[in-house]
């Protein structure tokens, strides 16, 4: 007898043809789906301890949204409009004010969201930057997302900028200021990768993660005015290839224009292949040479849909064979958990940069929030279609509400028209974390009461209410005051 078996679904297997079964059964025991197939055959094949009718419903495979933020879910949304002073507020908070029980509330929060989102598995970095100076706060985060039942993939790495990094840290009991050195934090990378990898029956894993993809380059270059790589560039980027050769891990970095190009000069520590991914920030500025470079290479690229800067790649990367994921990019300051909302974003922008409406269809939107997803993420043998031997990550969709109907062309009404609050079960690894919205593993309830407790603590704590009451009406465009009172005193205050 089988633990599960899911029949008469509309079922969306993004499996190497595509196939879309009308009237699909998926056969589930313990973590692994053991076959999908119509229902009349299933159900002569199999007895299962559990029957799930899906009769109006789409069966796809677990969602996979390779770029998010731990940390913006119990702060991020303040100074939603006030957004100066935001990277200030929320890098504060991450490297001064946070400790284990932040993160862990912060990631149970997140599992909450993407789980009813129909997101089975989620790639958060650390903060805004992927820290690493503090292993203990990693931990929280992957305890917590897990516990809620999440496939979880955590960034941590070396941060660039000026070093030593200063943070407050607490140690038994007190608010310890640091000195944090280049070598620090690949240790700290190290034991992340020990504590975290492959733990939790395999759910966890931890991606090398680098931001930015060189050291001494910040912000939005012009292509024009990067000329070579510095010291600083090519040590931070071999010892990122260090730790991700002795643990077999995936990299993770970011770029902008110009960044690829010259990184690619460093063949030997490059953060370019196919262990990598990058994130094409906002798709600022790449040039056609460098998406050549990204194809060639075999590198993976994540795009979000928050604009483009006079060209966007994405579809250029897509007709050279790169794979490539749509991700939310966190859920802070303006962006959402929603990734079917992100997918719709990428295509309004793929659309408006070729001002052509044939650009980046339903199947392959898709695509790229399931079966490439987790080829990015290097996790294609287990997640991201439903196929037997693979891990039983499903998210049920339910397709009978007005918006949904009539129930025809299933692919393109997930795409255009669905939202992630019409996903009514979720499966992760074989286990029904969700049922009917409700959440299986834990309290929900209890943990929305705390996170929203702990998150009126930090603001009366740290004098933020003037950032939460922020509407700017009847404004078209903000002004951005860097000399703002509060803006300061954040960016200032070290716990
Ligand atoms: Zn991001």
């Amino acid at each position: 007898m089988i633990d599960l078996l899911l029949i008469h679904g509309m079922v969306i297997t993004m499996d190497e043809h595509r196939r879309v079964l009308q009237d699909g059964a998926v056969a589930v025991d313990k973590t692994r789906i053991l076959e999908v197939g119509e229902t009349e055959t299933l159900v002569k094949k199999y007895e299962a301890k559990r029957l799930l009718d899906c009769k109006g419903n789409i069966v796809l495979p677990g969602l996979i949204n390779c770029h998010t933020h731990a940390g913006h879910n119990l702060m991020g949304k303040v100074s939603t409009d006030s957004l100066g002073c935001w990277w200030p507020m929320v890098s504060n908070i991450y490297e001064h004010h946070s400790d284990y029980e932040f993160w862990k509330l912060d990631a149970q929060l997140s599992a909450c969201k993407f789980l009813k989102a129909g997101v089975t598995t989620a790639f958060h970095i650390l903060g805004g930057n992927p820290m690493s100076d503090e292993p203990e706060l990693a931990r929280g985060h992957v305890d917590g997302y897990c516990e809620v039942g999440g496939r979880d993939v955590v960034g941590c790495g070396i941060v660039v900028g000026e070093f030593p990094h200063r943070y407050t840290r607490l140690q038994n009991g007190k608010w310890i200021k640091k000195l944090v050195t280049i070598d620090d934090m690949a240790a700290g990378t190290e034991e992340i990768i020990r504590q975290n990898h492959k733990k939790h029956e395999g759910r966890s894993r931890v991606c090398v993660t680098q931001f930015l993809q060189l050291a001494e380059h910040g912000g939005c270059s012009d292509p024009l005015s990067l000329a070579r790589l510095t010291a600083l560039d090519r040590e931070v980027c071999k010892r990122t290839r260090e730790i991700a050769r002795k643990y077999h891990t995936m990299i993770n970095t970011d770029t902008y224009g110009g960044w690829v190009k010259l990184a690619s000069m460093d063949e030997e520590n490059a953060l370019l292949g196919e262990d990598v991914l990058v994130g094409l920030e906002h798709q600022m500025g790449i040039t056609p040479e460098e998406v050549g470079i990204l194809a060639r290479t075999g590198t993976k690229v994540y795009c979000t849909g928050e604009g483009f800067y006079k060209r966007s790649p994405l579809s250029e990367m897509l007709q050279k064979g790169i794979t490539v994921a749509a991700t939310t990019n966190g859920c802070a300051p303006r962006n959402m958990v929603d990734l079917l909302e992100a997918v719709r974003k990428l295509i309004f922008i793929e659309v408006t940069a070729h001002d052509d409406y044939h650009y980046l269809q339903a199947g392959k939107a898709l695509e790229m929030i399931t079966i490439d997803a987790a080829k990015c993420l290097g996790w294609e043998d287990e997640i991201g279609s439903l196929e037997a031997g693979k891990k039983a990550d499903i998210a049920i969709l339910d397709w009978h509400d007005a918006h949904l109907t009539p129930q025809t062309t299933p692919v393109q009404k997930v795409i255009y028209f669905a939202v992630g609050a019409d996903f009514q079960t979720v499966i992760v690894d074989g286990k029904i974390v969700m049922e009917e919205r409700k959440l299986t593993l834990v309290d929900e309830a209890a943990i929305l009461r705390e996170a929203e407790a702990y998150h009126k603590e930090l603001i009366q704590k740290y004098g933020l209410q003037e950032l939460c009451n922020d509407v700017t009406w009847g404004k078209i465009r903000i002004e951005f005051d860097p000399g703002h009172p509060i803006c300061s005193r954040i960016a200032n205050q070290e716990g």
